[in-house]
């Protein structure tokens, strides 16, 4: 049965994507079984993992509000080995349609039942913000992924984001929990960055992961190919980053 995971930092532009889609290949690379959800209307993971958007028959949308089966609307992309759950902007509209739901937090977790046992990890690509798509992913999840840049303000936001997964654990989701907290577009050569760094070490100890993911330009020029890091340019510094972090959390699963 498939470990579920949420990518998750309510903050835009903080590497969610970037990390989900190359752990999503990293972990295929692995011989894994992988379903990568596009919780985001941004629809990013999905055109960084090769789908066109704007051309889907069904999105994730159609499966929160319109009663379309996982099976049914996940594709495969012709470039990487695993699954997608395909979002675009139509997904703005759920979030609004769900309000009136019954159990609306719990929805894409019904939706997943169905598929559970074809994947051995299920990644969900979050949006930036705490809204009602995040709580479903977190209620979905076994743990949260926490991509962060190690600068001033990235402390402050985290107790944002820690307080609602103890709210979810406490109150929704009870299997909910931080597996760990990545640190990414990482500059060596940056004191703040070391010092920040350091900081995280001291407050959270082993739920830091010990991999680092480096600032690398062949990361962020992936997604124009519609590919992730780790096929578009394996050899890279950031693409090898990444590799080495599949390994650490599939390390990590088998200890949960
Ligand atoms: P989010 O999903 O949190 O909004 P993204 O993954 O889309 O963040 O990353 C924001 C931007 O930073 C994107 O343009 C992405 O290509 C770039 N980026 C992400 N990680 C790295 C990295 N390690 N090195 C260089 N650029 C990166
Ligand atoms: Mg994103």
């Amino acid at each position: 049965m498939a470990k579920i995971f949420c990518v998750a930092n309510q903050k835009g532009g903080v590497g969610k994507t970037t990390t989900a889609v190359n752990l999503a290949a990293s972990l295929a690379a692995l011989d894994q079984r992988v379903l990568l959800i596009d919780l985001d209307p941004q629809g990013n993971a999905t055109m960084g993992s090769g789908i066109d958007k704007a051309a889907c028959e069904h999105t994730i949308y159609e499966v929160l509000v319109d009663g379309v089966t996982l099976r049914d609307a996940r594709k495969r992309p012709e470039a990487v080995d695993y699954d997608v759950l395909p979002a675009n902007r139509e997904l703005a509209g759920a979030e609004v349609e769900l309000v009136g739901v019954e159990n609306r937090e719990h929805v894409l977790r019904g939706a997943l039942a169905e598929v559970i046992e074809d994947y051995d990890f299920v990644l969900i690509d979050c949006p930036p913000a705490l809204s009602l798509l995040t709580l479903n992913g977190l209620c979905s999840a076994d743990g949260v992924i926490i991509p962060m840049q190690c600068e001033y303000f990235a402390l402050e936001g985290l107790s944002d984001l820690v307080n609602t997964i103890k709210q979810v654990h406490a109150n929704l989701n009870r299997d909910l929990k931080v597996i760990g907290l990545l640190r990414v577009m990482f500059d060596p050569r940056i004191t703040l960055q070391q010092q920040v760094s350091d900081q995280l070490k001291e407050h959270f100890g082993g739920k830091v992961f010990d991999v680092v993911i480096p600032r690398n330009v062949r990361l962020a020029e992936a997604p124009s190919y519609g590919l992730p890091g780790v096929v578009f340019d394996k050899s890279s510094r950031g693409a090898q980053a990444y590799i080495q972090f599949g390994t650490e959390m599939m390390e990590r699963v088998r200890a949960l």
